[in-house]
């Protein structure tokens, strides 16, 4: 599967469509989820053309993936979810029901986040 560089995230990276930006540097872009799923979800994803975590752990360079899991961590600093815990996730293909093909890590806080996985339907 190659990169599909029409995707909504390649597009917000691009400035074609707005987001609601919290974050950023020199690897990774931050912003709120369009569908809140908790009172704080926030998307971080990369800025290199990455589909998944199984790409961007592969392909990557080491200064990308040093920037990328340290944006996760200032981001979650910054939204104030480190004192009383957050949850990181990051869907990978179909069985994972990824929908956007351009990695991205959520950042789920600010309510009690139940068990880590649902029950199949
Ligand atoms: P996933 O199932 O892991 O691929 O999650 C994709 C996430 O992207 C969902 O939580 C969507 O609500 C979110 N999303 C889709 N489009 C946008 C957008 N334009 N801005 C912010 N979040 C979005």
């Amino acid at each position: 599967m190659s990169y599909d560089n029409q995707n909504i995230f390649a597009r917000i990276l691009r400035g074609e469509i707005p987001c609601d930006k919290v974050y950023e540097n020199e690897w990774a872009l931050a912003f709120h989820d369009i569908a809140p799923q908790a009172p704080t979800h926030i998307l971080v994803i990369p800025k290199g053309q990455y589909i998944s975590m199984e790409d961007f752990s592969s392909n990557a360079s080491d200064s990308e993936i040093v920037g990328y899991f340290r944006a996760i961590g200032a981001v979650a600093r910054q939204a104030g979810a480190t004192a009383d815990g957050y949850r990181i996730l990051a869907n990978h293909g179909k069985n994972a029901h990824q929908e956007v093909p351009h990695l991205h890590t959520h950042i789920f806080a600010g309510r009690d986040l139940g068990g880590m996985l649902g029950r199949p339907k």
